[in-house]
């Protein structure tokens, strides 16, 4: 099999695994146990969170642990605007977000809050000055994902964190496909929430967490025992954090060296792909971009048809986003970039990890060649175009 989804999701790391077996067997100690063996748990939990803190420099004390992106996406939106609601109830977020966030707006909405949700760039980036637009005294929130999961685009972050606090607005950002792809400072982007979710990096999934910068307003989640200081009650997913925790000190541990070689194998397959397949084009920033992501549209086809082929070879890919492709609508962001409607359903993600090598990407683009090729003698338009162009 050859695996190029890891924005979907990515293999636990065979260290973390080693790290978290213990927290399955012998280590079972509830963290709130008023012994020894309960004390250790915590001590681990506590060690992971600031391992954590370390990896965006912040404190341990900012970090709570959630079951994943999505749960952290909800909570700093919904618990800002419960806490906020006194003091405004207007909410800015882009229109490329994850459906972690678009449907939690529209939930918001339903609530009788109000959400602006800017539109992009061809690019994907925001326009900072539709942002200052956008902005008004009674906003309470600025939501703008980190970088997008479908297309890579990084968005402006240091312009947007400079702005929200300006302004005396607080910024969230959605890190999931960025927290550890990037660097991340939160104090020097004056980020407030940032949300991260560990299966996205080589940790074991339905866990993750939500920076929270001290003294931001915010309501508790979950209501129950006093854990994660009273604002998330419920027993901790020890096992669970203590990979997320192994995972960050092996993503940090090897962050320059993943990076060079992932960005060596996506200069490559954007070159060849473009280079040897005609009628196609890479979409979102080429500058700021995601290092592992690939988003390549080609005329003439059906993004579904292609995914099949390359499946029954064994090769995952995944068409917009892995999120949504059970929805058979066009991405709302390849909509949001406007792409016209025939390249966005010739639309592929690949998405790649360190532990694909330069061999499997001379292997994909062969056998992507031939395939888009295949699919292509179905096209009359494609194949008229190619007789114009023989003779
Ligand atoms: N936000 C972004 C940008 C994502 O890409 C994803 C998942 O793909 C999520 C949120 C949801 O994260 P999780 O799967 O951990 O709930």
């Amino acid at each position: 099999m050859l695996y190029l989804d890891h924005a979907a999701t990515t293999a636990v790391h065979p260290e973390v695994l080693d790290e978290m077996r213990p927290y399955f067997g012998e280590m079972y100690a509830n963290p709130s146990g008023a012994y020894e063996f309960g004390a250790d748990a915590k001590a681990m939990i506590h060690c992971v969170r600031q391992t954590i803190a370390q990896s965006i420099h912040a404190e341990a004390e900012e970090i709570y642990f959630t079951s994943g992106g999505t749960e952290s996406d909800n909570w700093a939106l919904i618990g800002v605007a419960e806490a906020l609601r006194n003091k405004g109830k207007h909410i800015i977020t882009s229109c490329v977000e994850h459906h972690a966030i678009l449907k939690t707006c529209e939930y918001l909405e339903n609530r009788g809050f109000l959400v602006t949700y800017l539109p992009v760039e061809k690019s994907g980036e925001i326009s900072i000055q539709k942002l200052k637009q956008a902005i008004r005294p009674d906003t309470i929130l600025i939501s703008i994902m980190f970088a997008n999961n479908e297309i890579g685009t990084i968005m402006p972050m240091e312009q947007i964190g400079r702005l929200a606090e300006q302004n005396h607005i607080l910024f969230h950002t959605d890190a999931v496909q960025a927290y550890l792809h990037e660097t991340i400072d939160v104090k020097k982007l004056h980020i407030d929430l940032l949300s991260a979710s560990a299966h996205k990096f080589q940790g074991p999934k339905g866990v993750g967490f939500l920076y929270i910068r001290e003294g931001v307003a915010i309501a508790p989640f979950q209501h129950g025992g006093s854990q994660e200081k009273k604002k998330r009650a419920g027993t901790e997913n020890v096992p669970g954090i203590v990979g997320l925790g192994k995972a960050v000190s092996i993503g940090m541990r090897d962050f320059e060296k993943n990076r060079r070689h992932v960005s060596e194998m996506q200069k490559y397959l954007m070159s060849q792909i473009e280079r040897r397949i005609p009628f196609c084009k890479v979409n979102g920033s080429i500058t700021n971009r995601l290092e592992n992501n690939v988003n390549i549209s080609f005329r003439f086809l059906e993004a579904e048809s292609l995914i099949i082929l390359l499946d029954m070879e064994g090769i995952c890919v995944s068409a917009g986003s892995a999120c949504s492709s059970s929805n058979p609508g066009i991405s709302h962001v390849l909509q949001g970039i406007g792409l016209p409607e025939e390249l966005a359903r010739g639309t592929i993600r690949i998405s790649l990890g360190a532990e694909n090598t330069m061999e499997e990407m001379e292997f994909f683009v062969q056998r992507l060649v031939v395939l888009v090729e295949q699919l292509r003698e179905f096209s009359d338009e494609y194949q008229s175009l190619r007789d114009i162009q023989s003779t």
